[in-house]
C-alpha cells in the first residue's frame, strides 16, 4: 500500500471539497490527508464510510452498503460499523490487509451548535490502525509477537538495514544484513507489517526478499527513511547526546529505525508507546534459516498453516503470555553462540534439579498477568482500570517469584540469567503497586471514561459526591409512591432514560387526568407516546440535577485520580519493561525443565566443534502425536553427522516408503533448533558443534501464485542450498530430483550429493529413493550409507523405523500402495510391470555405470576466451582509465563496446 497520494488526487479532493456540504468537505479533507486508508468517520454512535471507501468496506465486511445525501449530482454511497462493536469490524479489515484511519469527534456536540447553527462537529484523526501498530488484546494473539519490520538500503553501504519492534510489548531491535539474507531474517521474524521506502519497490535485492511472507507491505516516501533525520529521531525520543552508547550503528540500521520509530509516531498520531532502547543484534549470532526450511520443518506453524502440530506447539509449556511470546523469539531465532546457548540451559536445569521450585515458580507466574501489554496501552493513552490493576498484580507476583527463586539459590550461586532475573523481580516496586491498589475498586470496568473503578474510601471529595448522588437516587425512588397517592394512580413509575432524564410515566388515560387541573400544577407534561405518558416535577427536575451535578463531579475526581495512577506508572515504565522481561525468562527456563523433566528431555552439549552426534534421539511432534493416539511408542534413532576428523558428515538415507526417512531427517534438523535456541532436546544424549545455517528441502509443494511448478521450486531451493551452505551448515534434502524424468532427477541427486561432499562440505542428511547412489559411499571417503529397516513378514512389510547402517535395495512402493488402498487390478498389474523392468535391469544393471563415471571435478568449464589480444574490444578495454570516468562517459563507453562487438563476425 502506498502512502503518498498523487498531486493529481489531492487536487481532485480539494476541489470537490470546494462544492460540498460543510460535513462531506470536513470529510473530503480529512480524508485528502490519510491516503492509502480507509476512513472510519465518527458519527454519534457509529463509525461511517463514504464513497469507494464505503464500498470497499461492505464488500469485505459483507455489510448493507446504503446512501447518504448527494455530492456533485450524484448519490454518496455509505455504509456504518457501530462503535461498540468496531474492533471485530477493524479486525477483520485489517487482516484482509487494509489500514484504517480512525476519526473522532474531537469535542461536544453542544459545542459545536454553540459556534452557530451550520457549525460541524470538529473531527480529528486520533490513529491509524495497521496490521503491524496493534495494541488492543482483542487484536493480537496473547501468546505471540506483532512485530512491524522496517527494511532501509543507504547508497553507501552493501548491507541491508532491518529494524523490528512490537509496539505491544515494547520490544525493539536493528540489525545490519546482507540483501541475500533478507527473506530469512523476515521469515524469522514473521512481521505483520512490513514498511519500505517507496523508491526500494524497485530494488530486486530486496523486493526479492520481501515475497511471500503474508505481511502487509507499506511504501512510504523515501525521505522518511533518511538516516541523518533517523539519527535525530532517535536522540530525540531516547534522550541521548549520541547513540553509540545503544551500539555502532551502520547508517542503514539507523535509517531503518529512524523511520520504524517514526512510522509509529505517524501511527499513533504523536503518542509513542515505550520502546526499549534499539537492541543491536550483531550478524552471524543467529542460525540463519530460510523461509523454506522454516516453512518445511514446520517450526512455528504447519503446512497447513496451523500453530498445533508445529514444533513450538509441542515445546511451549509456558503458562504465561509473555513466556510464551519469548518461547516463540527463541525458537524462531536460535543462536550461534555457545556461551549464550550455555546460560539459558543452565537457566533451564537448575529448574530440573529442583522439582518443587519449579512448580512453585510455575504457579506464580500463571497468576502473573499480561504486564507488556498493559503498560504500552496505559503509555498511549488507550489503557483502563484493568490495565492499571494488571500493573499492580504483576509487581506483587514478581516480588514472590523473586524471593522464590532468591532463595533456591542458597548455597550455590544462581546461574546468571535466573540471577539476574532474581534482582530484576526483588527491586522495590511495593509503593507503586500500593498506590493502585489502594486507589482500585474490586470490580473494575474495562473502560475508564464511565468512571466506577475508584475504591470507596480512597478519596473523600469523591466519596462525598458519590454520596450525594446515591442519596437524590434513593429519594427519587422513594418519590413514586408519594406521586402515586397524589395522582391516584397505583400504576405510576418513575423511569430515567438519556432524553428525558427521570420521568414519570402513566398510560394515557391517566395522563389525561394529569393533565387537568390541579394535578397539572405538580406534573409538567413532557411526551405523549401511543400507549404512555411522560411528565416531569419541579422537584424531580432539582433531584435530577442534583444527581448529574454529583455524578460529573465524580467523574471528573475519578478520571483526575486515573490521569494520576497513570502517570505514575508511566514514570516507572523502564523499570516495569525489565519486570517483564525478566519473568518471561524466567517463565521459558522454567518450561524449559519442565519439558526435560516430564517428556525425558536432555541437556545438549553445544559448543564450536563441528560434531553432530545424537543418541536415541526422537521426533518432539511425532513422538507426541503417536503418545496421544495411544499407538506404539516412537522408536529412538541415533545419528553421527560429525565432521571433525575423518567422520562421515553426509548420510544417504535409503528405505522403504513409509519408513520413517522424513522422521529421521527432520528430528535431526529439529534437535538442532532446540539445541542453538538453549533448550533441552529429546535425545538421550546429543553433542552439537553449532551450525551456521539451516537448510531443508523436504516433500514438493508447487507455487503457483509465484508462477513456479513443483519441480521448479525443489530446483530453486536446491540452488539456494547448493549455493549458500558452508562447512558450518547443516544441510535436510528429502528425495530431490522425483519430480523430472527418473535419469534427469537421478542425475540431479548425483551431482548434488557430489557437490555438498567436494564443495560444501557441510552436515547433511541426503533421503533418496534412487538406490543406485549408495554405490558413492565407495567413493566419496565423508559419506556413509544408512537405511531405516523393515521386515517381509508373509508378503507384507512391516515398518521398525530403525536407522541403521547400510543401504536400501528396494522401496516397497507397491506394497505401501496397496496399503493405502489402490484397487486390486492396479496392484496385480504393477507388480507385472515392475518385474518386467526389474528383469531388464538385472541384464544390464545400471549401478555398474557409477564405478565408470570420472570422479566428481569442482573445475569449471572455461568460457571460450571472448577476446583474443590485439582484438579492437580488447585493446580499447586496456586503453581505459576507469577512475577517471565520470557516469556519463561510462554510458558513452558501453554504446562505444557495443557498437564494437557488432562489428565481429
Ligand atoms: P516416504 O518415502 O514414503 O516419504 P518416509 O520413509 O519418509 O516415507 P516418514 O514419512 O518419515 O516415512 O514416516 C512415515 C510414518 O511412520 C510417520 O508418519 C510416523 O507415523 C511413522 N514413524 C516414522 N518414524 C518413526 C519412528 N522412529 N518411530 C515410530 N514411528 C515412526
Amino acid at each position: 500500500m502506498n502512502e503518498r497520494p498523487s498531486q493529481a488526487g489531492v487536487e481532485a479532493i480539494r476541489e470537490a471539497a470546494a462544492q460540498a456540504t460543510p460535513m462531506m468537505a470536513q470529510y473530503l479533507e480529512i480524508k485528502a490527508a490519510n491516503p492509502g486508508c480507509l476512513l472510519f468517520y465518527r458519527m454519534g454512535d457509529f463509525y461511517e464510510l463514504f464513497f469507494e471507501d464505503a464500498e470497499t468496506a461492505s464488500r469485505a465486511l459483507g455489510i448493507a452498503l446504503t446512501k447518504r445525501g448527494r455530492h456533485l449530482g450524484e448519490d454518496i454511497p455509505m455504509c456504518g460499523v457501530p462503535v461498540h462493536s468496531a474492533t471485530d469490524y477493524l479486525n477483520r479489515l485489517i487482516r484482509l490487509g487494509h489500514r484504517v484511519a480512525i476519526c473522532e469527534q474531537t469535542e461536544d456536540p453542544a459545542e459545536a451548535k454553540k459556534r452557530g447553527s451550520k457549525e460541524v462537529v470538529r473531527r480529528a484523526v486520533v490513529r491509524l490502525v495497521t496490521a503491524g501498530t496493534l495494541t488492543e488484546d482483542s487484536l493480537l494473539a496473547s501468546r505471540a509477537n506483532n512485530f512491524l519490520a522496517a527494511v532501509a538500503r543507504v547508497r553507501s553501504e552493501t548491507s541491508l538495514g532491518l529494524a523490528w519492534a512490537d509496539i505491544s510489548t515494547g520490544d525493539f531491535a536493528v540489525t545490519a544484513i546482507a540483501p541475500g539474507a533478507l527473506a530469512s531474517e523476515l521469515a524469522r521474524l514473521e512481521a505483520r507489517e512490513i514498511i519500505i521506502a517507496d523508491t526500494l519497490m524497485t530494488d530486486p535485492a530486496v523486493t526479492d526478499g520481501l515475497e511471500g511472507h503474508g505481511a502487509a507491505l507499506t511504501a512510504l516516501p523515501a525521505s522518511r527513511f533518511d538516516s541523518a533525520a533517523g539519527e535525530e529521531r532517535l536522540r530525540q525520543h531516547f534522550a541521548v547526546a549520541a547513540l553509540d552508547g545503544f551500539g555502532s550503528f551502520a547508517r542503514a540500521e539507523i535509517a531503518a529505525a529512524g523511520a520504524l520509530v517514526d512510522y509509529i509516531l505517524l501511527t499513533q498520531v504523536g503518542r509513542l508507546p515505550h520502546l526499549s532502547p534499539p537492541r543491536q543484534v550483531a550478524a552471524g549470532g543467529l542460525l540463519l534459516i530460510d523461509q523454506a526450511t522454516r516453512a518445511n520443518l514446520e517450526l512455528s506453524r504447519t503446512v497447513a498453516g496451523e500453530r498445533r502440530g508445529s514444533l513450538l506447539d509441542a515445546v511451549d509449556l509456558t503458562v504465561s503470555p509473555g513466556g510464551a511470546r519469548l518461547m516463540a523469539q527463541r525458537l524462531s531465532s536460535p543462536l550461534t553462540d555457545p556461551a549464550a546457548i550455555g546460560a539459558r540451559l543452565d537457566a533451564a536445569f537448575l529448574f530440573g534439579s529442583d522439582p518443587q521450585l519449579r512448580e512453585r515458580v510455575r504457579r506464580g507466574l500463571a497468576r502473573a498477568p499480561d504486564l507488556e501489554r498493559a503498560l504500552t496501552r496505559l503509555t498511549i493513552g488507550r489503557g483502563g482500570p484493568r490495565d492499571l490493576s494488571t500493573v499492580a498484580r504483576a509487581i506483587e507476583a514478581a516480588a514472590a517469584l523473586g524471593e522464590a527463586l532468591a532463595n533456591a539459590g542458597g548455597l550455590a550461586p544462581l546461574p546468571r540469567e535466573l540471577a539476574d532475573a532474581a534482582a530484576e523481580l526483588q527491586r522495590d516496586r511495593q509503593p507503586l503497586a500500593l498506590a493502585l491498589d489502594s486507589a482500585l475498586a474490586e470490580a473494575l470496568p474495562l473502560d475508564h471514561r464511565d468512571g466506577g473503578f475508584v475504591r470507596a474510601g480512597y478519596d473523600s471529595a469523591l466519596d462525598e459526591q458519590r454520596a450525594l448522588r446515591d442519596e437524590s437516587r434513593r429519594i427519587v425512588a422513594s418519590l413514586e409512591a408519594g406521586y402515586a397517592e397524589i395522582a391516584g394512580v397505583k400504576s405510576l413509575k418513575i423511569r430515567h432514560n438519556n432524553v428525558l432524564g427521570y420521568f414519570i410515566e402513566v398510560s394515557p388515560q391517566h395522563g389525561e387526568r394529569l393533565m387537568q387541573r390541579p394535578l397539572s400544577e405538580t406534573f409538567i407534561h413532557r411526551q405523549t407516546m401511543a400507549n404512555a405518558m411522560r411528565f416531569s416535577t419541579a422537584e424531580l427536575g432539582a433531584l435530577e440535577q442534583q444527581i448529574m451535578l454529583a455524578g460529573e463531579r465524580a467523574l471528573a475526581l475519578e478520571l483526575a485520580i486515573f490521569a494520576r495512577l497513570t502517570d505514575l506508572v508511566r514514570e516507572a515504565a523502564e523499570s516495569l519493561l525489565a519486570l517483564a522481561r525478566a519473568l518471561a525468562a524466567v517463565d521459558v527456563a522454567a518450561a524449559a525443565a519442565e519439558l526435560a523433566s516430564t517428556r525425558r528431555w536432555s541437556r545438549p552439549a553445544v559448543d564450536d566443534s563441528r560434531a553432530l552426534r545424537i543418541v536415541e534421539g526422537r521426533h518432539p511432534v511425532v513422538e507426541e502425536a503417536l503418545r496421544r493416539e495411544g499407538a506404539s511408542a516412537f522408536v529412538p534413532n541415533d545419528c553421527d553427522l560429525s565432521a571433525d576428523g575423518d567422520g562421515r558428515h553426509i548420510w544417504l538415507v535409503t528405505g522403504p516408503n513409509m519408513a520413517g526417512k522424513s522422521t529421521f531427517l527432520r528430528q535431526t534438523a529439529l534437535i538442532v533448533v532446540l539445541a542453538q535456541a538453549g533448550l533441552p532436546v529429546p535425545a538421550r544424549e546429543a553433542h552439537i558443534g553449532v551450525a551456521d545455517r539451516l537448510f531443508s528441502r523436504v516433500g514438493a509443494a508447487d507455487d503457483l501464485a509465484r508462477g513456479r511448478s513443483t519441480f521448479m521450486v525443489e530446483m530453486v531451493e536446491t540452488a539456494a542450498i547448493l549455493n549458500q551452505a558452508t562447512d558450518r551448515s547443516l544441510v535436510i534434502l528429502d528425495e530431490i530430483g522425483r519430480g523430472t524424468a527418473t535419469f534427469d532427477g537421478l542425475s540431479i541427486a548425483w551431482a548434488a550429493v557430489e557437490h555438498l561432499h567436494e564443495v560444501n562440505r557441510c552436515r547433511a542428511l541426503f533421503a533418496t529413493h534412487f538406490h543406485e547412489l549408495t554405490a558413492l559411499a565407495n567413493r566419496l571417503a565423508r559419506l556413509a550409507n544408512a537405511t531405516v529397516k523393515v521386515k517381509e513378514w508373509q508378503g507384507e512389510v512391516v515398518f521398525l523405523h530403525e536407522v541403521g547402517p547400510g543401504a536400501a535395495d528396494r522401496s516397497y512402493g507397491i506394497q505401501v500402495a496397496r496399503l493405502a488402498g489402490l484397487p486390486p487390478p492396479v496392484i496385480a498389474r504393477a507388480s507385472e510391470v515392475l518385474e518386467a523392468l526389474e528383469s531388464a535391469e538385472r541384464a544390464r544393471p545400471r549401478q555398474a555405470l557409477v564405478d565408470d563415471l570420472p570422479l566428481f571435478s569442482t573445475a569449471r568449464p572455461q568460457p571460450p576466451a571472448m577476446e583474443t589480444p590485439g582484438e579492437p574490444i580488447a585493446e580499447r578495454l586496456r586503453s581505459i582509465a576507469a577512475d577517471d570516468l565520470s557516469p556519463r562517459d561510462a554510458l558513452a563507453l558501453i554504446y562505444e563496446l557495443k557498437a564494437l562487438a557488432a562489428q565481429r563476425p
